[in-house]
């Protein structure tokens, strides 16, 4: 199978996803927030906030886990993306070890389904095409590399974001 095949777009609501473990763009204080956490904390219910208060925090580019209590997934992996400044800050790196671990958290949980949301591109401001392209690199790398998870989606909310998706897989020409 080409590990191309192991990775799809939807379109929609994350929290909806019948997936093993579904990554939350979460804030370095693991509060909870807008955008696609605030979504995830309310459908989980408030034992997820609870559970994030026990982990205290989690810094850019890193990840921790927590059960998906409410959620049809059974985990969720809270990862940090950096915050867009001018893109000289490391950002790029950052975004992309989000993603890496968040993988690789996927991988130790023995997750076989995962589904990322677009890490960065809400109200931290990274510029979808350059967030999308390295969502993309780092997914392709691990896969190629990894068994686990078997199959990653890209959950897009906007129509932007699914076509920036759907241009970055085609273009990769495997
Ligand atoms: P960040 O602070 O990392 O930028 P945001 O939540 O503001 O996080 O946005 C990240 C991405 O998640 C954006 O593309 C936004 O449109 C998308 N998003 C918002 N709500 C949902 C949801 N319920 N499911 C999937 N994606 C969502």
């Amino acid at each position: 199978m080409r590990f191309a095949d192991r990775i799809g777009v939807v379109r929609g609501d994350i929290t909806a996803l019948d997936v093993d473990a579904i990554v939350n763009a979460a804030n370095s204080g693991l509060r909870g927030g807008g955008g696609v956490d605030g979504a995830i904390h309310r459908a989980a219910g408030p034992e997820l906030l609870e559970a994030c208060r026990a982990i205290g925090g989690c810094p850019t580019g890193e990840v921790r886990v927590t059960p998906g209590f409410r959620l049809k997934a059974k985990h969720v992996i809270h990862a940090v993306g950096p915050v867009w400044h001018s893109g000289h800050g490391g950002e790029p790196e950052l975004l992309a070890s989000a993603y890496r671990q968040a993988l690789d958290a996927a991988d130790k949980l023995a997750a076989r389904s995962v589904a990322f949301p677009a890490i960065s591109t809400g109200v931290y401001g990274y510029p979808l095409d350059a967030a999308t392209a390295i969502a993309v690199a780092t997914v392709c790398a691990f896969l190629r590399e990894h068994a686990v998870p078997e199959r990653v989606i890209f959950c897009c909310f906007s129509e932007p974001a699914e076509a920036a998706y759907r241009r970055t897989l085609s273009n990769l020409g495997d």
